[in-house]
């Protein structure tokens, strides 16, 4: 029942510190590492890729100290139904100073993507030892923290296979994981009591549970009721993601994000330039699943529109 959520009365009242303990923490607490030159590689690497992620020139240290003792780090990406976490794992060292959560009503799979995350923030912390003593098994390492995690998931769950066959698929990057964190929530009941308006610049909501039956559409995630909260928590000029291998609910998506006057369609092109989009196509473990069965992928992204009403 809803007694099982734990659900703050206002954005205020929820306490983030436990879920990102590392940008809570007074500067002088905050481990050395959080400075260490593994920074400039994430960077590096998302150049590489052509990704020019803003916030990836400041580092987690940067934030952190931003963020202050007085815990004013405030989350500003939101995966909705986020699954087994595949995105937040691969935004997490392509904008290592944002915060993001992502927000799951199934205990177990909440559970896991926790434990996931404690396992590559751990992984973290053993790189960091070997490249103190000057040695560079990083590679040892990855693949021990890696059976680590693969050991996390035990029981296995049949409906995510390609989360424990690690190397290919669980593309571990130098970052810190600090970042990202997952939440057990109904987003459909209490997503405006953890976040101030205006308060994400992104939202996620990737390959969500398509609810073919007519009676079970009020399911769906997306209606002109959740619009309105989206657009509630989201800032003018954010954006909120959407993609799913469902031609019918691209179609829904479409036609309730259209009529909505606070978000306008981004085009295809300007997609392009984007650096969550390949996240969002390819990292989640359904967008996998997908893949695989070489199944179509809808995009569809929107961006939040200033209120003309609003001064
Ligand atoms: N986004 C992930 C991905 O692409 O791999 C997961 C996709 S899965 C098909 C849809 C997820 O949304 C499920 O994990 C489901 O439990 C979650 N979900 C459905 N309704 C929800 C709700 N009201 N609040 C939070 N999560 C929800």
């Amino acid at each position: 029942s809803d007694m099982e959520f734990q659900v703050p009365e206002r954005p205020s009242a929820q306490d983030w510190s436990a879920h990102y303990p590392a940008y809570f923490r007074a500067p002088a607490d905050q481990p050395a590492d959080l400075k260490r030159p593994a920074d400039g590689e994430a960077e590096a690497e998302a150049e590489d890729e052509g990704r020019q992620a803003a916030q990836a020139k400041r580092g987690p240290g940067a934030a952190a100290a931003a963020a202050d003792a007085a815990g004013t780090a405030r989350v500003e990406f939101a995966d909705i139904g986020c699954g087994y976490g595949g995105l937040l794992v691969a935004l997490a060292p392509l904008y290592p100073s944002t915060l993001m959560v992502g927000m799951e009503i199934r205990t177990k799979v909440v559970n896991y993507l926790q434990r996931r995350i404690e396992a590559l923030r751990g992984f973290q912390h053993a790189l960091l030892q070997r490249q103190d003593k000057g040695g560079v098994e990083w590679v040892d390492v990855r693949a021990k923290l890696s059976q680590e995690i693969a050991d996390l998931a035990a029981p296995r769950d049949p409906s995510a296979p390609e989360l424990h066959d690690n190397g290919e698929t669980e593309r571990l990057v130098p970052g810190h994981y600090e970042n990202i964190a997952a939440m057990r929530i109904n987003c459909q009941k209490y997503l405006p009591n953890f976040f101030e308006k205006g308060q994400l610049s992104k939202i996620f909501i990737l390959f969500a549970d398509p609810h073919f039956k007519r009676r079970k559409h009020k399911a769906r995630i997306v209606s002109t009721t959740m619009l309105a909260e989206y657009a509630y928590i989201l800032r003018p000029g954010g954006v909120l993601y959407t993609i799913t291998d469902v031609k019918d609910l691209y179609e829904w998506n479409v036609k309730h994000l259209d009529a909505f006057p606070l978000f306008e369609r981004i085009p295809d092109a300007e997609l392009d330039s984007d650096p969550a989009v390949p996240c969002v196509v390819n990292s989640t473990e359904e967008g996998k699943k997908v893949a695989r069965n070489k199944g179509a992928k809808y995009l569809a992204c929107y961006r939040r529109i200033a209120d003309p009403a609003e001064p």
